[in-house]
């Protein structure tokens, strides 16, 4: 199978679909890898290792996409890449196929099937292709490390000869992979970790990094939904988790929020009011910005400061780490490949639990070679 990977073309986006590591792996296993020129160049992977790894490195996109039976990517290709992938190509990759009907129609009219990298099912066995696991747990690192630089005081107890430093107090909200990661990276870097979760069954994953689960008494197993994904609350029940998370606010340093329920907007879990609540020089960093945001005042890639507090609301920080986070990302798609391509062919059945749902167009015979 012919598998290419083109340069990413979104102006933020510095990491690579495939590594040169998983590159060899596909072409021990048989597959023709064909990699864009400057493809790994922001994620710091040099043509000469895709070379090396037994990739054809080719500075036109044209020729990359000739005969191409897979195109794999970070971001959604452009649209006008469409035309020139052969009818029955397979494009994988973050598709976000929620905003791109039309990108979808068009591509299905084409002969393309689509798979979208975001719909890979919170499954044990599809967990090794799970991308949006892996890059929150980049991003549960990253948003430690962005919101440390922010802060006015140091994360870790010091005891020195100019006295001693108390550690800063870090509370994440919303302890699924992105927050347990950050939970896990506060705590490396000494500070005193407290976390909330509606779902009762992270209570004690959260007490095994070493923080403390606030508020037992607001969470609920009615909140638990599928698959590790939390359900929507109830107005009354989203009334005592304001309270819950409100009361403890006042004494943070640096607040992570993480919470999101799959396919609904954000909840909102911290008000302008509440943020004016908290010390002066504390930092939020809200992940979930891009659907929405966790608190009322964060803006995608902005810092915005409301009485002495910044609240940053980062879109992409896997992209600030995008050595590591292409290498996970390539890993899973290793993965999904290896489940995909039965006797050198993509094996697309409607059914199969891990790639029905994520296919989101769908026309022409499966590519061959
Ligand atoms: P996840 O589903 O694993 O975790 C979300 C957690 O939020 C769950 O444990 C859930 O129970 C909890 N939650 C839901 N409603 C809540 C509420 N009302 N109060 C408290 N907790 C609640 O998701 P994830 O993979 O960890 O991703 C977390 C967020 O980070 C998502 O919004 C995702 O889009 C975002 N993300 C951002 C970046 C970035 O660079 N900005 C990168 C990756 C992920």
């Amino acid at each position: 199978m012919r598998i290419a990977v083109l340069r990413e073309t979104a102006p933020a986006e510095t990491r690579v679909a495939l590594v040169p590591l998983t590159v060899q792996r596909l072409v021990k296993a048989g597959h023709e890898l064909v990699v864009q020129s400057g493809a790994g160049e922001r994620s710091f992977f040099p043509d000469a290792d895709y070379a090396a790894a037994g990739a054809t490195v080719l500075v036109d996109g044209a020729a990359v996409l000739a005969g191409v039976g897979i195109l794999v990517s970070v971001q959604r290709p452009p649209r006008g890449l469409l035309q020139e992938l052969p009818a029955g190509a397979l494009v994988i990759g973050l598709l976000q196929p929620a905003s791109a009907a039309d990108y979808l129609t068009a591509a299905a009219s084409r002969g393309l099937t689509l798979l979208a990298m975001e719909l890979v099912p919170r499954t044990t066995r599809a967990q090794s292709m799970d991308v949006l696991s892996s890059q929150a747990t980049v991003a549960g690192y990253a948003a430690v490390l962005v919101g440390a630089a922010r802060l006015s005081r140091m994360l870790p107890m010091l005891t020195t000869a100019a006295g001693t430093i108390p550690p800063a107090k870090v509370f994440v909200v919303g302890a699924g992979v992105a927050g347990l990661q950050a939970i896990a990276s506060a705590r490396r870097l000494g500070a005193i970790v407290s976390a909330f979760d509606v779902r009762p069954a992270v209570r004690e994953e959260v007490q095994s990094l070493g923080a403390t689960f606030v508020e037992p008494a607001a969470v609920s197993a009615a909140a638990e939904g599928s698959g590790g994904y939390a359900r929507q609350l109830g107005e009354e029940q989203q009334r005592n988790v304001l309270l819950a998370i409100g009361k403890h606010l006042p004494d943070m340093d640096l607040v992570i929020t993480t919470a999101q329920i799959p396919g609904k907007p954000a909840p909102r879990l911290i008000t302008e009011e509440m943020v004016a609540t908290m010390k002066p020089g504390s930092v939020i960093v809200d992940l979930a910005v891009e659907s929405g945001g966790n608190c009322a005042l964060s803006r995608p890639d902005q810092a915005v400061v409301s009485k002495h507090v910044t609240v940053l609301g980062p879109v992409n920080l896997p992209g600030t780490i995008p050595q590591h986070a292409s290498l996970m990302y390539s890993r899973n798609l290793q993965n999904l490949l290896e489940y995909l391509i039965k006797d050198g062919r993509p094996s697309l059945a409607p059914d199969d639990p891990i790639t029905g749902p994520m296919t989101v167009a769908r026309d022409g015979p499966p590519a061959t070679n």
